[in-house]
This record gives structure tokens, sequence and C-alpha cells, in this order.
């Protein structure tokens, strides 16, 4: 494997950068270095810790348009996406600085003496993100291990390292203590395998595929590390017949189609009942169309390419060529562009129905009832998202109720806050981020007892 990581505008395929790609020798010194680093951070006050996590938020928010037109470049976000994410690292970090000294243990009551548990950072935490929201998912394993008290060695993927790679610098110019937080650009199973296998890190947060998924839980079993999944989806979007239908219609495309579909969350089988599929088709026609493909750095555009040729030519294949539905527009020329596609009239078993696409198509799949939607919903290996279009609320809670899924909405296609709880069911992933609990995520608990009876006589 090649010892640098060109990085490529997926827009133009113009070289934006070259990155040295990490080894397993570099992990190696990284860990030693986070270690040393590590023990220091933990025994600082938890206010001091809070403050400098605080001055990275708004050293992080002075630099949010360089950051945003960095990603653009390097990940072909379009420019109102990466503006977001750069201010969602910013309050990812504001709100793990806010739990510093909130991360309290328990007292419980024993006879004898006094019970307490203490939570305690687990050490060294390795995070390796995946390119389709590199500042986001780097944020959101690596805010709360820092509040808890970790080190944090943060692997992006291969195609966007350059974000990671400043948010480091940032990190360093707020006055994040030296090596508390290191990024290590470098191949998935060169740098992201030595530091699932290292013994110096405690935990592993990794979000990505499926397939390597399984591989980190396995490989990281060996030394029994704690790990953390986020993985694929394959999420319904139900409209019911009593649904405001336009409004459902309308929402319905950038639930596919933001981030080029590119989205762990997407709404990629919206599920209609069948006695309004023909007009919710009609309705979603038009606003699939209208959708704006193009250079991710024009204000106007709505969806950008496709990270990468690779991810381009694994679209197409999972797309099957006799398929009809509604295709929207994409650029012609370079640029690795997909149009927003939806097809109809697929068998609800096909692959490209119940399998992870990860690009802009979608397939609309009728049903009968409510059982027969809930039985649709649950027809695919994974449980990520999912969204219920209906005017009835008792309806709307049964079938939030009854899909196997981390995160439901209700007449909304939103998932993700970075103050509530986020993860999968089934093969999304296992554990979850984000959310009150975030921070204990990062923690061990230790359990003490004092006793207040004196010393045995
Ligand atoms: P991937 O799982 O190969 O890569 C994700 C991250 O894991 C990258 O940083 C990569 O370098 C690293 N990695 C790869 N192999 C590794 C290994 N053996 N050990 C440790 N780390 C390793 O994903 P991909 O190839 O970039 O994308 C493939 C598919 O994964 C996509 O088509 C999509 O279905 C899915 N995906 C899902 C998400 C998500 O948000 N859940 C994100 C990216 C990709």
């Amino acid at each position: 494997m090649s010892n640098e990581l060109p990085v490529l505008n997926p827009a133009t395929e113009e070289t934006v950068a070259t990155v040295p790609a990490a080894g397993a020798a570099e992990v190696d010194a990284a860990v030693v270095r986070a270690a040393r680093a590590q023990a220091r951070w933990a025994a600082l006050a938890p206010g001091d810790r809070a403050r400098l996590l605080r001055r990275f938020a708004v050293t992080v928010d002075d630099h949010l348009e360089e950051l945003a037109r960095l990603e653009v470049r390097e990940a072909g976000h379009t420019l109102g996406n990466a503006r977001w994410e750069a201010g969602n690292v910013r309050d990812l970090l504001d709100y793990a600085a806010g739990g510093v000294e909130r991360l309290t243990g328990r007292q419980i009551p024993v006879p004898g003496g006094l019970d307490v548990t203490i939570l305690e950072p687990l050490g060294v935490v390795g995070v390796i993100a995946p390119w389709n929201f590199p500042m986001p998912i780097a944020a959101w394993g690596t805010a709360p291990a820092l509040a808890a008290g970790n080190a944090v060695l943060l692997k992006p993927a291969e195609t966007t390292p350059l974000t990671a790679l400043r948010l480091a610098e940032l990190a360093l110019a707020a006055g994040l203590p030296e090596h508390l937080f290191q990024v290590l650009p470098g191949h998935g199973p060169v740098a992201g395998d030595a530091l699932v296998t290292h013994p110096g890190v405690a935990k592993i947060v990794f979000t990505g595929s499926t397939a390597v998924g399984k591989q980190v839980l396995a490989k990281g079993a060996a030394h029994l590390k704690r790990v953390t999944l986020e993985l694929g989806g394959k999420s319904p979007n139900i409209v019911f017949a009593d649904a405001d239908l336009e409004a459902a219609a309308a929402a319905a495309p950038m639930s596919f189609l933001d981030n080029a579909g590119q989205d762990c969350c997407a709404r990629t089988r919206i599920l209609v009942q069948r006695t309004v599929h023909d007009r919710f088709v009609d309705l979603l026609a038009p606003a699939v169309e209208s959708v704006v493909v193009g250079d991710p750095a024009d204000e106007r555009t709505q969806m950008g390419p496709l990270i990468s040729r690779r991810q381009l030519e694994r679209v197409r294949s999972r797309v099957p060529d006799d398929a009809g539905g509604i295709r929207g527009k994409a650029p012609e020329g370079p640029g690795f562009w997909y149009p927003p596609t939806v097809l109809i009239g697929v068998d609800p078993r096909a692959p490209v129905a119940v399998e992870e696409v990860f690009g802009p198509v979608a397939v609309v799949l009728p049903f009968d009832d409510e059982a027969d939607a809930v039985r649709l919903a649950n027809a695919t290996d994974y449980g990520l998202s999912g969204s219920v279009w209906t005017r009835d609320v008792g309806r709307a809670l049964r079938v939030a109720q009854a899909v196997r899924a981390g995160n439901l909405s209700v007449n909304s296609h939103s998932s993700v806050r970075y103050w509530t709880p986020f993860g999968g069911f089934k093969q999304s992933g296992l554990g979850r981020e984000l959310g009150p609990d975030a921070l204990a995520a990062f923690t061990e608990t230790k359990n003490v007892f004092i006793s207040t009876e004196g010393p045995a006589q």
C-alpha cells in the first residue's frame, strides 16, 4: 500500500493535497505519547479541562468558514452542509465541556460504611472515522472522550484526512496539551488495524461499513477492547394514506439525497400505503427532478458528487440497468456524479431494496395496512433510522415502537442531534453515541466501599 494518500476534489477530480500515511510504527509511537498526555490531562481539575475544551470550541468557531471550505474541497459536500458540520464540531465540544464537572458517580446505601462509584477515564481511545461526515463523526467520539479524561487517536478515512488534521492544529492552538489529540491519516487495514489490535488502546469508536465493523469487533476481542460501532442503514420512510401527502413528498427527496445519499440514516426505502401510492409518486417526481445537483461550492446547490470513483462504481453496480422510476439530473464531465434516482416497481426482496447503496438512490414500495408497513420496514438486516408520516398520533407511536431501529422520527426526517442518543439496532451497530450519556461511555465504573467500622481489634 502506498505511503501517501492523494486527496481528490470529488467535484473536479483535481488533487487537493497529498498526505503521508501512518503505518503501525507511527501508531505505536502515537499511543505511547498519548498515554503520557492522558495521565496529565486526567489529573487536571475538571474545571480546567472544561475551560480548555470550551476554548477549542471557540477556536473551531473562529475557523468555521475555513473548515467548511476544506470539507467542500475534500469531500464534495455542499457549502451549506459543510458549514453545519463545522458548527456541529463546535457544538459537540461545547456540550461535552459542559459535562466535565457533571460526570458524577453515585452513592449507594450499604450497611457498615459508605459506597461510592467513580467514573474513571479509559485511557487512550481510538476513533476510526468514515469519509461521509468526516468532521462530525470524528467529533462524536473525540469530544466526549476528551471530556471524560481520555486521550484520542483519530484515524480519518483515506479520502478525507484534511479537516481532521486541521482540527488537531486548532486543538493545539486552543491550548489542549500536546499529543492529547493526535490525527493519524492512513489506510484502514494498516493504521486502522494497528489501533484496533494495539493493547494500549482501550476503546475503539468505529463508524463505517458493517463488514469492517465486524472485523473490528472480532479483532478487538483479543484484548477485550471496548468497541462502539456505527454501521450501515437502509431506513424506511413510511407514508400512510392519512398523512399530509404534500409535506411527505416535499420532504422525501432530501431525506435520501442529502450528502448525495452517503448517509447511514438516509431514508432509502419509501414505503407508501397502496391507496395513495400513485398520487404520492406524482408529487414526488417533480420534487426529485427539481433538486439542484452541481458545484458543491455554489450556495444554491443541494446535492454534490459522490466521494470517489470507487463509490460511483459501487452505486452503479447496485442499481439494476432495467429499473424504471424517477431520475434527476447530474453534471457531465469530470467529477463523481450520479443523478437522484427513485426506483418504482422493484421486488421488495431485491438487493437494491434491502441492501445499502450509499448513493442518491431510493425505492418506493407499496404496503396494504399498518401491520404490512411494519413487516416491510423490518424486512432488512439494518435498523438505524426511520420515519413515519401520519396524522394519527396513536398510529405514529405504535409504528415508531414496532420498527426495530434506533432513531425514529414522526412527520420529520431528523435523526441526529448532539444532545440525544444515536445508534443502531441489528446490523446497524453496537452501543450509542451522543446524548446525555456520551461521556459515561468513555469511562470505567469503579466501586469503592469505605468501612465506617473501626479497625478490627
Ligand atoms: P470502510 O468501513 O471500509 O471504512 C470506514 C473507516 O474504516 C475508514 O477510516 C477506513 O480506513 C477504516 N478501515 C477500513 N478497513 C479497516 C480495517 N481492516 N481495520 C480498521 N479500520 C479499517 O467503509 P468504506 O469502504 O469507506 O465504505 C464502504 C461502505 O461502508 C459504504 O458503501 C457504506 O455502505 C458503508 N459506510 C457507512 C458509513 C456510516 O456512516 N455508517 C460510513 C462510511 C461507509
